[in-house]
């Protein structure tokens, strides 16, 4: 399997999975994605049924992510797969369980991992794959990001006591909740390092943003990056679409529907690459909160991204975007991989513009027949009010993400075919929501006991690109 960037290069030798796991954009600036989507026939999806039964989560993780991989024996594959998806990992043997819920409804559950968020399941395979690669080739990697909370700590536990990778992770000072801060500050670990920034998230980006292209500096303390727009995370959320729908089937000629909370369209790009591989999905609802710029794109044809200061703080903090980070692959797809025409729109046309309009185009008008896409938005008082509904109804407790998922999922439901919703982390990562909309207290997996009680490791910074680069000197040794 070789690799094409949205923006049309490289050309020839094209990189294979290997080549393109430890970097983030393409020499071009676009994005990485197979240069087809293997297709998974009648016979592919029996197999994937019965190797789930017989042998789990980690086992179809393994065939269906050595489809993207031709540079990993296959035994190796299959061993970094069972380390990364087993029951010492997450809460149960299943990896991803799924329940039923009233009218039509199930819930995918992808919050069992260490850190109670879906970003678990991508994180846990790549840092394997990461210690895996640097090994062979005799690497060493340091991680700099900044978080606002749930991607930064499941990179955290991802890397946690791998060898070859340490982690910097700028957080802004004393604006997470406090679960999320005990969860990364209470992490006792030399090569994990957090840092609590005098500042907002926006200051923590920029601060990446100037150590990272220091070009000599970066290249020195072999700097690299956890984003969304990895290509071998998204590869791997692929997976839990495969097994929510053996889960919730029991032949290979239904379908189900999926809704999908999302802000980046990181999660629902899995869902889409699962479809293109032919997995039977029908349709995929796209759920966004009030900050609506892909809700708007999926209506109306119109992808305008927004600045900082219009994007809302809201009641579901990780869909809170400006702009979709992983957007660029899909609208690849949708202009029939035109690379001259994708550059065209988010090197010139949404730099200069702001926006760009599809309204007209045949590639619009049949989004959904060929794509299956519908999408709506959620509101703080629709979020409040599903989170009430399934609390009566099934007595389950959503965490206000899922919540926008089930709001705009039911608008969609199909008699006969069920509708997932992707559970996108557990309630008590966001207790001061559930607590307005329930009036009770999130149950606290018995993993996360008093963590708030333990000693915190943390490095205060000032908001200053000198300070964090002797930090990772000192940190790092040269
Ligand atoms: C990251 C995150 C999302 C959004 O994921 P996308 O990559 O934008 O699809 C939604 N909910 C939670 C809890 C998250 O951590």
């Amino acid at each position: 399997m070789r690799y094409v960037s949205t923006r049309g290069l490289p050309d020839d030798p094209r990189p294979g999975f290997s080549d393109i796991l430890l970097e983030g954009l393409a020499p071009d600036g676009g994005l990485y994605l197979p240069e087809a989507y293997p297709h998974a026939d009648e016979a592919t999806l029996a197999g994937w049924r019965a190797l789930l039964a017989t042998e789990g989560y980690a086992a179809l993780a393994d065939a269906v992510v050595g489809l993207y991989v031709d540079d990993i024996p296959s035994d190796d594959l299959r061993a970094l797969c069972e380390r990364a998806y087993n029951d010492r990992v997450f809460a149960t043997a299943d990896v991803v369980p799924v329940t039923a819920l009233d009218g039509g409804l199930w819930l995918a559950h992808l919050s069992d991992g260490p850190t109670a968020a879906f970003k678990d399941l991508a994180m846990q395979l790549l840092g394997q794959l990461f210690e895996y690669e640097l090994e062979r080739r005799g690497q060493e990697l340091n991680i700099l990001g900044a978080t606002s909370g749930d991607t930064g700590s499941a990179a955290e536990y991802a890397m946690l006591g791998l060898d070859r990778v340490r982690v910097f992770m700028l957080t802004p000072a004393g604006r997470m909740t406090p679960f999320q801060q005990a969860q990364m500050f209470s992490l006792d670990d030399p090569s994990i390092v957090n840092v609590a920034v005098e500042g907002v998230f926006d200051d923590c980006q920029d601060l990446v943003k100037a150590v990272a292209s220091d070009l000599a500096f970066k290249q020195r303390y072999a700097l690299g990056a956890v984003n969304s727009i990895n290509w071998a995370r998204l590869v791997a959320q692929v997976v839990y679409y495969i097994a929510a729908w053996l889960r919730v089937t029991t032949a290979n000629d239904q379908r189900v529907s999926f809704c999908v909370p999302t802000g980046n369209f990181g999660n629902i790009m899995a869902g889409h690459v699962a479809r293109m591989m032919g997995v039977p999905i029908d349709t995929l609802v796209l759920a966004t909160n009030e900050n609506n710029v892909l809700d708007e794109f999926f209506r109306t044809g119109v992808y305008r991204v927004r600045a900082a200061s219009e994007t809302h703080a809201t009641s579901s903090p990780s869909m809170d975007i400006s702009k979709a980070s992983n957007f660029e692959r899909f609208v690849f797809d949708l202009l029939g991989r035109d690379a001259t025409l994708v550059r065209e729109l988010f090197a010139v046309r949404l730099v200069t513009d702001g926006f760009f309009d599809l309204s007209g185009t045949p590639e619009f008008a049949s989004l959904r027949e060929r794509f299956g896409f519908v999408s709506d938005s959620s509101t703080h008082a629709d979020r409040l009010a599903n989170i009430a509904e399934v609390w009566k109804r099934d007595g389950v407790l959503v965490d206000p993400h899922t919540a926008d998922g089930v709001k705009v999922a039911r608008e969609f439901v199909d008699p006969g075919v069920p509708m997932i919703v992707t559970e996108t982390a557990l309630p008590v990562k966001f207790a001061e929501t559930i607590r307005e909309a329930t009036g009770r207290e999130p149950a606290r997996p018995a993993r996360f006991a008093g963590i708030e009680d333990l000693p915190r490791h943390v490095v205060d910074l000032p908001n200053d690109a000198g300070a964090l680069k002797a930090l990772i000197a000192a940190r790092v040794g040269s």
